[in-house]
């Protein structure tokens, strides 16, 4: 990494903990309830067609998972103790802040986790199914149709379809935009950090103002085709080009894209549900709009759902697009979905594609860092040869 120009617009995105509390306080006058949700299969454009609005919660600090410990087993998930020990120990300002919380049955760790979160604060729960046969379709329906009816309870609004509908709008036009900031990240030499657009993607779930964000998004664009033009990056030519994919990552645990990084790589594309995972994929507008809904969140390619091969067209697509030198598939500690899932993927990458591939599990502590450091370096090394 080299010093380089920054988009002015890069601070609007870099202190969520004082914009939410900005944006929130009015909100809370004229009685607006707030929502706590921990997935990118939680349907944001539900929850404001009914007149709330939501924030992101999922723990990525290792801080309060000794709390956590107290109640969880040690070999859970980091992201779910994480998540529960800022509820527990009422340190995390977002959670407290929330009326209720929007649960999905995604792993199993994190459905019984909310079994406990709930005796904290209210959890509505959404039954995930696992595939996308038919059967599948109409009990996601269902359940869209099911939080609505929750959600108008809170709100005392009904959703109607021209609400749902201009909600939709918003979050394509939010995809759209997050997808071409994402997009300079192809240039061989990318006007922007791929840490500053993990907060920016990672900053759509805490701005509470949807459409401000959509407008610096724009802005960021204008300015990053500006630096692109001028040729300003914090790269060096000539960098390996790593596509990380995986658990999610995001400020507080994003020790492993610091790693590459430091390393003298670019990760050019985050897969996971902090990058790109839940921004791909737009809602159809002009099909009936629950349905539509529905649909489209059902198509996210987590490991929670069986078979995910959703997840190797994306990682195909990706690699289209951002020509990415290597792979590396990020695990949390005792996530198994996504460390069964690796064996396959690692498969399709290496024979597949054509491309060195490397698994890291690991967890929020530094305690690994310099082994890391030494299998990263040697990974990257196999790319220059
Ligand atoms: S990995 Fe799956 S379960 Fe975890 S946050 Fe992402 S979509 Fe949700
Ligand atoms: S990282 Fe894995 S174990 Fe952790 S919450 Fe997500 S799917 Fe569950």
């Amino acid at each position: 990494m080299t010093e380089a120009a920054k988009a002015p617009t890069l601070a609007k995105f870099a202190s969520p903990v004082d914009r939410f509390h900005l944006e929130l306080e009015p909100l809370k006058e004229a009685g607006v309830k707030l929502a706590g949700i921990y997935c990118v299969f939680a349907p944001v454009e539900l929850v404001r067609a009914a007149g709330a609005v939501s924030v992101g919660l999922c723990g990525k600090k290792q801080g309060p998972i000794p709390d956590a410990e107290r109640v969880l087993p040690a070999n859970l998930c980091p992201l779910i103790k994480s998540s529960y020990g800022y509820a527990a120990t009422g340190t995390c300002p977002y959670f407290n802040a929330t009326d209720f919380i929007l649960a999905e049955t995604t792993c199993d760790g994190k459905k019984k986790m909310f079994e406990l979160m709930d005796r904290i604060k209210p959890v509505h729960m959404m039954r995930l199914p696992t595939d996308k046969s038919p059967e599948a379709q109409a009990l996601w329906l269902a359940e869209m149709r099911r939080l609505a009816a929750f959600l108008a309870q809170h709100t005392g609004k009904a959703v109607t379809d021209e609400a749902l509908r201009r909600e939709i709008a918003l979050q394509n036009r939010i995809r759209r935009a997050l997808l071409d900031v994402a997009a300079f990240m192809s240039e061989a030499r990318p006007p922007i950090s791929s840490l500053d657009l993990m907060g920016i993607c990672e900053s759509r779930t805490f701005v509470l103002d949807q459409e401000a964000y959509l407008n610096d998004l724009l802005a960021l664009g204008r300015e990053l085709e500006e630096l692109r033009a001028k040729g300003s990056s914090p790269y060096k030519a000539g960098a390996p080009r790593i596509l990380v994919t995986g658990t999610p990552v995001g400020r507080g645990s994003e020790k492993v894209l610091r790693l590459l990084e430091d390393a003298g790589a670019v990760v050019v594309v985050l897969e996971n549900c902090t990058g790109l995972k839940g921004v791909v994929g737009l809602v159809d507008e002009n099909a009936e709009p629950m349905e539509a809904l529905a649909k489209r969140y059902l198509d996210t390619p987590c490991s929670c759902m069986s078979p995910n091969t959703g997840r190797f067209t994306l990682i195909d697509d990706l690699t289209r697009q951002y020509r990415p030198t290597g792979v590396v598939d990020l695990v949390w500690q005792a996530c198994h979905t996504y460390s069964v899932e690796s064996f396959d993927l690692g498969r399709h990458v290496t024979d597949d594609l054509g491309l060195p591939f490397l698994k890291i599990e690991t967890d929020y502590t530094e305690s690994d860092v310099e082994q890391l450091r030494t299998r990263i370096e040697a990974f990257l090394e196999l790319q220059a040869l």
